[in-house]
Order: C-alpha cells, then structure tokens, then sequence
C-alpha cells in the first residue's frame, strides 16, 4: 500500500518563491502546508524590493523639487518628515503581508506562523516540536544580510535595519559596493543624510558593464555620495556620537551610523538539511538541479537559498517551474539565461545580457554607445548624463548586451529584455521607429559603432 503523508506538498518559507510554489500547487489540487517564523512576503515584500522601493521614491523629491523650480514653479522643499514616512511605510508593508497571507488562505493552504526544520527526507519539525509528513518538501527559506568578522561589527546596521531605524543619522557609512550598498548610499544621500561609502575594489558593482559603472560612480558623487574606493574598515568602535572608524586609506573619522551592504548568506543554518543527507555548496547553499531538486529526491529549494539568481522574479519562476515538474507532469528546467534587472541606485540602471568585457571574452563584438544630457535634466540645469549602450555580435549582429543608465532605466529595461530574449539583431532595433522625443529613443538610433573587440 503506498505510504500516505499529512500534505503534498510542505514549503518551509513564506517569501516571494515559497507563496508562489504554495499557492499554484494548491490550484493544481495538491495539499499543501507552509510554514513561515518570521512575516509573510520574505525579504522581497517585508525588508527588501518594496521598501527600498518606497524609500528611493522619497529621496527623490528634493531633486523634483529644484526641476520644479527651474521649470518656473515657485515651490520650496521644506523638511522631510522620517517618522511620517516611516509608519505610512510600515502601514504597506503590514497590507502587503495581509495580502501574502489572504493569496495562502483562499487557496487553501495551511499556514504555520513557526519555524520549520527538515527532520528527514518526508517529515518537516515545527518549532514547538509537532511534526508533520509530506510527500515533497520545498526549502524556500531565502538569505540574510552577513557582516565582516570586524569588532564592533555587530552594532552596526545592515539593509533589514534601515527600515526600522527611529530617526535618521546626520551621517553614515556605507560598507560595500554591490547593489544593496549602491542604493542605499543613493537613497540616504537623497533624504538629507551625509554620506560616505568605502568599497574594497577598484569600481562599484563588480560584474556589471564597465561603462554604466563608472557613469553611475561618477553620478553619484556629484550627487554628494563621498565614495571611495580602494577602500575598507579597518578598525570601529562605538563612540557616544556614534562609530570611530579606522580606514585602509589612513583617515580615521565619526559616523552617526555605520552599514554594512557586504553580501547575503543563504539562510541553511540549523535546518537540518545536512542531517536529512541534502548537499550544501562552500557558501552554505543548497545544491539544486535544474528542475530545483536536491540530491535527496523528495526535497526541493528555490530562491534565494540555492544562491543561483537572487532576484525576487527568478525565484518566483523557479517556484512555478518547480510546481510544472511535480505536480503537473510538465517537467520544465528554469531559464536563467538572459535576465534584466534594474538597480534602484541614482541614477536607476537597467541591464540584460552580456556586459562589454564579458562579451569580448565570447566572441568578437561591435559596440554602440551614446551618452548624453537628457532634454527635462539640461534644461532644469543638472549635468546628469544618461547612457545607452548595445553590445552586438559582430558575426551574428545579435544584441548580446544592453546597458541603460538613466531615469526610468529600470522600466526601460523590462522592454528591451524581451527584444534581446527574443534574439532580436541590431538591424531589428535599427528597423524600429524612434519614440520622439524620448531619451530611450537613442536605443534604436546609434547608427556607428563607437568600437569593435
Ligand atoms: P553583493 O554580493 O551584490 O555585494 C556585496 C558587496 O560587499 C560587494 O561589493 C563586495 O565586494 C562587498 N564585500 C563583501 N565582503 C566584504 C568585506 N568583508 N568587506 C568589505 N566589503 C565586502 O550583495 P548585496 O548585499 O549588495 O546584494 C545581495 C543580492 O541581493 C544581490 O546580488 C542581488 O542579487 C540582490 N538584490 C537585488 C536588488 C535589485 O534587484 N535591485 C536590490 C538588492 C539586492 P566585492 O565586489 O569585492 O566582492
């Protein structure tokens, strides 16, 4: 007689991926549990994309402000009120969560507001110590912001803590050069705070298109982010008004706050995965296949615990790939090929494909670049320049690449991304009609290539 369990399907993790996977394998007719410890909705939705979301909004008022003014308004900035924002913040958050939790009701999953661990390969333990037997468990418990082995580390914020802080520092630094520590040195910046970031290496956003990197350093410092790179805490220590800080490049100076953006670590900690036989990589991820599965047939894991692609969007696909191949016979690997992304720094930056470097290691290449003072920034008087960039095959004419830092980069992406998925040529973006007058419109009017490699 086969072997009945209490669910179908049991995921541990209620963020982005976890709800997903949860709720379309309830719409397929499985029976399904999850547990989440913390709140619903996971970093995306509670300390992570909507949040920071909400803040870049915020800080970017006192710069709509003065274009306002050069555009004839008389208006005036006035003073930003953190507390106000704050709690209007928290209100969202606490309706996005209801919405999480009302998605996992009305589709009849069955929530545990615990902490979940895996005992063996069919049964999860919840925190009070009841456990519960499912056919297929699904690991969906995200990562955690990770700071250096440094003293006085532990008293310093990380991205879950901004969102809580009670009032804003007159000063900070920011620790890291990767999306996270971007964005927030923008963010603050904007709403009034002083900012300093240190990065170890020698440009921001390592991995990313060299052009668009050095454009988006070079605008944020003339936005008033003192960046420096080539550089590192050495030393910190708590002080009345804040944190002492020893730096690689000499200076030693007081901050109200200190941040550290230095990375995530998958959240595999004592979840009894080791114990119930699952592979974990170096970095404590779980190892997956393409179908997301671990080595222990009935486990699962998605998002980013696996550590493939940690974006909010991958994680729900790999959610829904994982319910195609377990529980609708449709087995579907995930496509991690070809994904755009925004990066909510100041200005916004929205990428797919290959960067230009990473290209010319695969093939030789044309590049096409403009980088100009957009019509609404020249004529209020900013110097902000955008860029536009498409890094093609020079054999195939296939669009490998696309770069655009600007303001609306992001949403500009989303659209391009389908044309470069697509295989689109630069012949194809040469064939479309400019949109005029735009800023993307330069995407399909760069008729030379700058340089080939
Ligand atoms: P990243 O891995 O992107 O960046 C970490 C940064 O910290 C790097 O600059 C790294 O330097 C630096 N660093 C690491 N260790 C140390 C150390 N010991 N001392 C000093 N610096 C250190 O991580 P994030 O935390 O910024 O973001 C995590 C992930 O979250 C991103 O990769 C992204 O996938 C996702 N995310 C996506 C967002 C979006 O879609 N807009 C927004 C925010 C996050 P080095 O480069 O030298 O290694």
């Amino acid at each position: 007689m086969a072997k009945t369990f209490d669910y179908d399907l049991f995921v541990i993790g209620g963020g982005s991926g976890g709800v997903r996977a949860a709720r379309v394998a309830a719409q397929a007719g499985a029976s399904v549990a999850l547990a989440e410890e913390s709140r619903y909705g996971g970093t995306c939705v509670i300390r992570g994309c909507v949040p920071k979301k909400l803040m870049v909004f915020a800080s970017e008022y006192p710069g709509y402000v003065e274009d306002a003014q050069a555009f004839g308004w008389k208006v005036e900035a006035g003073s930003f009120d953190w507390p106000a924002f704050h709690d209007k913040m928290h209100g969202e958050l606490d309706r996005l969560e209801g919405v999480y939790r009302k998605i996992l009701s009305s589709n009849g999953v069955e929530t545990f507001d615990s902490r979940a661990r895996v005992k063996d390969p069919h049964t999860v333990e919840l925190a009070d110590g009841g456990t519960k037997s499912a056919k297929h468990i699904l690991v969906a418990t995200g990562g955690w912001p990770v700071r250096p082995d440094l003293p006085g580390a532990e008293h310093a914020l990380t991205s879950n803590d901004v969102f809580h802080l009670k009032e804003l520092p007159k000063s900070i630094l920011v620790v890291g050069g990767g999306y996270i520590a971007c964005e927030f040195a923008g963010i603050l910046n904007g709403l009034g705070v002083e900012v300093t970031q240190f990065y170890r290496g020698a440009q921001i956003l390592r991995g990313f298109d060299s052009e668009a990197r050095g454009l988006i350093s070079e605008e944020m410092i003339q936005r008033g982010v003192d960046l420096h790179l080539g550089t590192n805490i050495l030393e910190m220590a708590e002080t009345e008004d804040g944190f002492r800080v020893k730096a690689s490049n000499g200076t030693e100076r007081t901050f109200g706050q200190v941040m550290f953006a230095t990375g995530r670590s998958p959240n595999t900690g004592n979840m009894g995965l080791e114990d119930a036989g699952v592979k974990l990589g170096r970095r404590g991820e779980i190892l997956v296949d393409e179908y997301s599965q671990t080595n222990v047939p009935s486990i699962y894991a998605i998002g980013d615990v696996t550590d493939r692609v940690n974006l909010t969007p991958v994680a729900i696909r790999e959610g829904m790939a994982f319910v195609e191949t377990v529980f609708k016979g449709n087995p579907t690997p995930v496509d991690h090929d070809l994904i755009p992304t925004a990066i909510f720094t100041q200005p916004e930056f929205g990428t797919v494909g290959l960067s230009e470097e990473a290209a010319r290691e695969q093939e030789p290449i044309d590049v096409y670049c403009t980088s100009f003072r957009p019509m609404q920034e020249a004529f209020a008087g900013r110097a902000d320049r955008v860029l536009m960039k498409l890094v093609v095959a020079k054999e195939s004419r296939r669009v490998l690449g696309c770069h655009i830092v600007a303001p609306g980069a992001g949403e500009m992406i989303q659209l391009a991304g389908i044309a470069v998925k697509m295989g689109a040529t630069k012949e194809d973006f040469d064939r479309t009609v400019a949109v005029h007058p735009t800023m993307a419109e330069e995407i399909v009017t760069m008729a030379e290539p700058i340089r080939s490699a």
